[in-house]
């Protein structure tokens, strides 16, 4: 028992009822006690508990009370969530740049900020990532911060080509610096990951769908209902050593052909400098480039790619099985992602013997990354809202 004097298992249940109740509100709106009792399948007393549990703690807020005209009895008090009282943060490590945004719980932008990518150690990075995150939870006067997510490019790199780069931060030495730096809850992820949630909880993309980035690496996170599919700590959904249909590219870890080496941007751009397309020194962005003097070689190793995707993407996605797959990333113009979209619907029907519904989000303006990685901590806190309290009380006792 604790010093509430509650057991593990009453925590536990306790935990579970807040965060039903708030998944609820954050999925379907506004409800009263009795449609949450409904939907969450527990009892009224227990609903109303948590409920001013929630109340009390500034987790959930009472909105005007609405009477049904056709309905007798006590007007409806619907329970929202709360406005911009109370924010989730996100972090986002780009190789240049590191951006933090803090949004309410619903995905509405409240403060942003940016600056160019600090440090030349992955701790130094770490350091300099949660400092600008404090700076801007500094900010936020008036709002309490439940949780912050970080979303890295950090996928593997045991066997990246390039070695780690300061940018690959681990998932651990990334937790500690921002739990360090800020007391808060914190939750690391890949971009993809981050993406998946994002999509579920502030695009509306429901039931079973897959998430698959393009870019420095191939990634796939899937979200199947309110669960966020395989492993965190960058382990699961990761294709990079899957071959590509006739490939011949030579990859780190020994093979021939796989992902890694062939279709994502670091081997474009590896292969666009070493065929002078690119100059020395060129960036990811530079691969998109269409002007007329570098634009034959650059058009053909997209094409290439497109290609590639189109082949390799239909049986991943076919292994998956999802109602629906999002494509995201930046690989090309408008036209040579549709080529793309075209020629995944195509092999998907010529393997599988039916129709896949696919399709391509475009990044939306302005800082996105940085809402994408405060997704993972709206997952993150809905899951378990009382994550913070237990760490204020732990942080409260005095060690023997
Ligand atoms: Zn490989």
């Amino acid at each position: 028992m604790n010093r509430t004097g509650r057991t593990q298992l009453m925590e536990s249940q306790r935990n579970g009822t807040a965060s039903a109740i708030l998944r609820t509100i954050l999925r379907d709106g506004p409800v009263g006690r009795k449609q949450l009792a409904a939907a969450t399948g527990s009892s009224f007393t227990t609903i109303t508990r948590s409920v001013r549990d929630l109340l009390e703690r500034g987790a959930l807020v009472e909105r005007d009370a609405v009477r049904s005209p056709a309905a007798a009895g006590r007007p409806v008090l619907p329970l929202d969530l709360p406005g911009p009282e109370v924010l989730v943060v996100g972090t986002h490590l780009h190789p240049q740049r590191t951006t933090v945004g803090a949004f309410t719980l619903r995905g509405e932008r409240i403060h942003d900020a940016a600056r160019p990518a600090g440090g030349s150690s992955t701790e130094a990075r770490a350091r300099d990532a949660a400092l600008l995150t404090r700076e801007v939870i500094d900010e936020l006067e008036g709002s309490a911060v439940v949780g912050i997510g970080v979303a890295t490019p950090w996928a593997e790199d045991r066997l990246a080509s390039l070695g780690p780069r300061p940018w690959d931060i681990g998932y651990d030495v990334m937790t500690e610096a921002m739990r360090s730096t800020t007391g808060l809850p914190v939750w690391v992820d890949s971009n993809v990951r981050a993406l998946a949630v994002e999509h579920h909880w502030w695009a509306g993309m429901r039931g079973n769908v897959l998430t698959i980035l393009v870019g420095r690496s191939i990634g796939l996170a899937q979200m199947r209902e309110e669960e966020l599919v395989w492993s965190g700590r960058g382990t699961g959904g990761i294709v990079s050593h899957i071959q590509v249909p006739g490939s011949e590219q030579r990859c780190g870890c020994g093979q021939v052909g796989c992902i890694a080496a062939t279709c994502t941007d670091d081997a474009l751009l590896e292969r666009a400098i070493a065929t002078g397309a690119l100059p020395p020194g060129s960036r990811q962005q530079d691969l998109l480039e269409t002007a007329p003097e570098d634009a034959d070689q650059l058009t053909a190793l997209r094409a290439g790619r497109v290609r590639e995707l189109g082949l390799v993407l239909p049986p991943l996605i076919d292994l998956v099985d999802p109602d629906l797959t999002i494509l995201r990333g930046t690989f090309g113009t408008p036209e040579e992602i549709e080529e793309c979209l075209a020629l995944i619907r195509g092999r998907y029907r010529e393997i599988v013997g039916r129709d896949v519904r696919i399709e391509h989000r475009a990044p939306t303006a302005g800082g996105n990354w940085a809402r994408a990685s405060a997704a993972l901590a709206v997952h993150g806190y809905v899951n378990a809202p009382l994550l913070g309290e237990d760490l204020e009380v732990e942080s409260a006792t005095p060690s023997p």
